[in-house]
């Protein structure tokens, strides 16, 4: 599984994504950041969410 927490963007958010593949968690929290924290949808901010997607159990 992978995982992302929105807090590791610096947001003091409890939003976090998890799912089997790391483009299924991007495209989760792609979704979440434009609309929670309107971020612009495109490759700096799935750059950002990428270099935050971990490993989870
Ligand atoms: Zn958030």
């Amino acid at each position: 599984m992978k995982r992302f927490e929105c807090r590791s963007l610096g947001q003091e958010c409890p939003f976090s994504a998890q799912a089997e593949t790391e483009e299924e968690v991007l495209a989760k929290a792609e979704e979440h950041a434009a609309s929670a924290h309107n971020m612009q949808r495109g490759e700096e901010t799935r750059a950002k969410i990428r270099a935050n997607i971990r490993e989870a159990q």
